[in-house]
This record gives C-alpha cells, sequence and structure tokens, in this order.
C-alpha cells in the first residue's frame, strides 16, 4: 500500500493529471465536467434503429423487435454521439497518450450509471462474472493493456464480482469495424473468438465488459461463442453507445 501511494505520488508529480474538459489539474475528469455528462438513468433495448427506453421494472433487456439478439441486454451509461467530452475520455483512453488510469473515472461513471437506474441490486449481479471483450495479441502488444479489461477490473472491485480475462479470445485479428459497411461487419468478426474453461462460467450470468458499442456486432459475436460454449445468460456493459 505504502509502495503503491509512493508510485502514485511520483506519478503524479512527474506526469500531472489535467481534466480532459477543462484543463484543470489534478483529475482526468474534474466534477464540474462531470456533472456536464448525461449519465443516463435509464437502460435501453438492443435495436441499433431506435433503441426503447425500457421500464424501469423491466427484468428483460429487449423489445419485441430485437428478440433475436443473442445478448439479454445492455448497460450504458452515456450517448456517445453529442458529447466531445466522452469521445474524448474513450478515445484516449485507447489510444495516445494511453491514459490507461482513466479505467478508474470510467468504471465510476457505469457505478453511477447503475445507481441512477435502479440496477445496483443483488438480484443483478448475484451469481455473475465480468468477462471483457478480448484484443487480438498483435494489437495488445501495441497498446499494452486491454482496455475492457482494465474496466471489469475497476468494475469488478467495485460490485465484488470476479473477472475472466482468458477466458474468452481472440484467435484471429480483423480490420477495425469503423471501417466496414454494416453487411461486412458480421462477415468480418465470423469465427474471432473462441473460449476456454467453459467450468469457470457454467451457470452463471455474465457481464460481458467493452468501450463503446456502435453496431453491437462485436458483442453479438462474443455471445454468440459463449453460447455455443453453453453460456446461456448474457449481458453487455459498455461506457458509451452510438445511436
Ligand atoms: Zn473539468
Ligand atoms: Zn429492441
Amino acid at each position: 500500500m505504502i509502495f503503491t501511494n509512493i508510485k502514485n505520488f511520483l506519478l503524479d508529480l512527474f506526469f500531472p493529471k489535467f481534466c480532459l474538459g477543462c484543463q484543470k489539474e489534478g483529475t482526468y475528469l474534474c466534477d464540474d465536467c462531470r456533472t456536464l455528462l448525461d449519465i443516463s438513468e435509464y437502460n435501453y433495448c438492443l435495436c441499433n434503429t431506435k433503441p426503447q427506453r425500457l421500464p424501469p421494472d423491466q427484468k428483460s433487456g429487449k423489445c419485441q423487435r430485437c428478440q433475436d439478439k443473442k445478448l439479454s441486454g445492455l448497460f450504458s451509461a452515456l450517448p456517445y454521439k453529442e458529447k466531445t467530452l466522452t469521445r474524448k475520455l474513450i478515445y484516449q483512453f485507447k489510444y495516445q497518450p494511453y491514459l490507461k488510469d482513466l479505467a478508474k473515472t470510467l468504471a465510476s461513471i457505469l457505478i453511477e450509471h447503475f445507481v441512477i437506474s435502479g440496477k445496483n441490486t443483488d438480484e443483478i449481479w448475484e451469481n455473475s462474472v465480468l468477462i471483457p471483450v478480448p484484443l487480438h495479441k498483435k494489437k495488445l502488444k501495441i497498446r499494452g493493456y486491454n482496455q475492457s479489461e482494465e474496466l471489469a477490473k475497476e468494475l469488478s472491485k467495485i460490485l465484488q464480482i470476479p473477472v475472466l480475462s482468458d477466458i474468452l479470445v481472440k484467435i484471429k485479428s480483423t480490420k477495425p469495424q469503423m471501417e466496414l459497411k454494416k453487411e461486412e461487419r458480421e462477415k468480418n468478426l465470423e469465427g474471432v473468438f473462441a473460449v476456454s474453461d467453459t467450468a469457470k462460467f457454467a451457470g452463471k450470468k455474465i457481464f460481458l465488459v467493452d468501450d463503446v458499442y456502435t453496431t453491437g456486432s462485436t458483442m453479438e459475436e462474443c455471445a454468440k461463442t459463449l453460447k455455443q460454449a453453453g453460456a446461456k445468460n448474457i449481458w453487455g456493459i459498455v461506457i458509451a453507445r452510438e445511436e
């Protein structure tokens, strides 16, 4: 503990943190800028176009139109589009300057979403595991860390749920989904994930963790792979959702 404190002290000394919203020194997101974020009080279904706001007491995460999705539902804390600050937070978490430490801030935003949307109940989180959406090892080498795993680790500390990091692996390298047309995205992902050690998640609810949900094809493919390996109930957790 003392060592960690000294390490953090030295890190802050040489690499002081600045708010990504207003440049104020001390943290990546100051309280003033945090209040500007539109942390959602609601949950929405999985539909890509016009997702439906779900009634707070509804157990299912889907509407009539998205019943065929492999995922059971999605938790997303922020809308992605209109907020430059949200984009900035996520971008700098994944790309240069690789602010790995942003995982703590982003996890706390998700926790606030769970609290204000009434989802911090034992019923939701008991008997569950967190599984980060994996990166291919080539990409992991470039970035040095898997941002989804860092986020899952921070969530795990607060929610007291284990993270299973090596269960779902990405066995093929893919083109960035953003560069592809909608039809090409699913094809790009076919057979890219694999599962090991199914005993670790047998009978548990799985929460897949990723940074952003765009068309949902990545999470769907992960859910498909996990379902083929015997998983039944798989939900997604993302910081932001593109609509
Ligand atoms: Zn600020
Ligand atoms: Zn729907």
